[in-house]
């Protein structure tokens, strides 16, 4: 048998997510590699919009997220700053803010109710004309009602932060294994690590296992097969219950013509400084794990995007793109210790995944450092979701 490499971390997933945390492991010195069924970023993350707030419409919606995404939120500036610093790459992060548009007289009452709900929460932003509407984004629609601006927002494209984050990685040393996937786990008492197998995803050969002294599971809406492989009869790991909710998003091409992230009750657009512009997005929880773009979902996006930005007809259309939201029952991600020595999680970020990808890896560090889960993360264990642990021992 040859020699199995031994890690202090392996990462399993290279989402926004398990590259955020590989970095930020990397960058407290320890030795991290990165496992990758195929590569880094080639789901949900590089699907996403990079739209990044803390409170929207409909309201009521993340409120149990709410003191994470401030969090998160907050410390973007400088998530941003350390990635690019070190990964040496632009992530394109724009802090221009978003512009909510009321169109009918119903949309006005929600913007006062958002803006009620904000300041209550001490929250900046601003109620504004119709007029200041037209003057801030001249291309929008005629028609507006009002609107609501919220500077304290910001986008990044999350494209570009996946690669940042990748040569952050290297930067640091964290080594990323693509076309590799974890196919088992188990703990070896005598090495004190994970013994972790793996497969090649191309040739499915059998590839060398590999030990770490911690495991994180960062694969997206795949955690629970990770969680099912590496348990072991006499003692049931605690599946997560997290599964996919389908999201289908337009990316356009062509001439700037919004600054800001404009925001309707039923559609959000951003454009990027290099004139991609964003149509986002569809929640389909009906469609498991389907990854087709339908032509519906395209005509609803367009029409909804043409109502509120005319000039969107002009442009091209360069992608149309689904993703799998990865989410559990409540919504809420899972972030901190998955029960066993060793063995940690973080997932179910469903629609917020790159907002909260900084704070995640912060906070889950932390906890990795201690051994104790930090105040901000006790909302988001996984022993919340016991309900499938109970009915695993009930089977035993
Ligand atoms: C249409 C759409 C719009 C969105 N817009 C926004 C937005 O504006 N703002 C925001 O914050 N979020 C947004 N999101 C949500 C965000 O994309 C997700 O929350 C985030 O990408 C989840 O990241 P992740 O790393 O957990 O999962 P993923 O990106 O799914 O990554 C998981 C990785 O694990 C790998 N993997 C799985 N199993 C294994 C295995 N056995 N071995 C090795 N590797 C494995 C997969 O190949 C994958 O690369 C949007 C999502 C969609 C679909």
């Amino acid at each position: 048998m040859s020699e199995r490499e031994t890690w202090d971390v392996a990462v399993v997933g290279g989402g926004v997510i398990g590259l955020a945390c590989a970095f930020e492991l990397a960058r407290r010195r320890r030795r991290v590699v990165v496992i990758e069924r195929h590569q880094p970023g080639s789901h949900a993350s590089r699907i996403a919009a990079g739209l990044l707030s803390t409170i929207g419409l409909p309201l009521g919606e993340d409120d149990d997220l709410f003191p994470l995404k401030l969090d998160s939120l907050r410390r973007y500036p400088q998530f941003i700053a350390k990635v690019e610093s070190i990964g040496r790459q632009s992530s394109g992060f724009r802090t221009d803010g978003t512009l909510w548009v009321a169109r009918t007289a119903e949309d006005d009452q929600q913007l006062d109710q958002l803006n009620e709900k904000r300041t209550s929460l001490r929250l900046l932003s601003r109620r504004v004309t119709a007029r200041e509407v037209a003057s801030f984004e001249p291309q929008l629609a005629p028609g507006a009602v009002s609107g609501l601006l919220i500077e304290e927002d910001v986008q990044v494209d999350p494209r570009r932060l996946l690669s940042t984050l990748e040569q952050g990685c290297q930067a640091v040393r964290a080594k990323i294994a693509t076309s590799q996937e974890v196919t088992g786990g188990e703990y070896e008492e005598s090495a004190q690590a994970w013994n972790l197998s793996l497969r090649a995803t191309a040739s499915n050969e059998r590839l060398d296992d590999l030990l770490a002294k911690d495991v994180v599971i960062t694969a997206g809406p795949w955690c629970d097969e990770i969680i099912d492989s590496a348990s072991e009869s006499a003692a049931p790991l605690s599946p997560t219950g997290v599964g996919p909710v389908k999201g289908q998003l337009l990316r356009m091409r062509g001439p700037a013509l919004i600054e800001r992230v404009i925001q309707t009750t039923n559609i959000a657009l951003a454009q990027r400084r290099d004139g991609e512009l964003i149509i986002a997005s569809t929640k389909e929880p009906e469609a498991g794990w389907d990854l087709t773009p339908t032509d519906d979902a395209r005509e609803s996006l367009l029409q909804r995007g043409t109502e509120i930005l005319p000039a969107l007809s002009g442009l091209d259309l360069e992608e149309h793109s689904v993703g799998l939201r990865p989410s559990t029952d409540d919504h809420l991600p899972v972030i901190g210790p998955a029960g066993r020595e060793g063995l940690w999680i973080a997932t179910g970020h469903y629609r917020h995944g790159v907002l909260l990808a900084g704070s995640t890896a912060h906070w889950l560090a932390e906890a990795m450092e201690s051994g104790g889960v930090p105040e901000i993360l006790k909302p988001y264990g996984i022993e919340r979701l016991g309900q499938s642990q109970k009915s695993l021992e009930a089977a035993r």
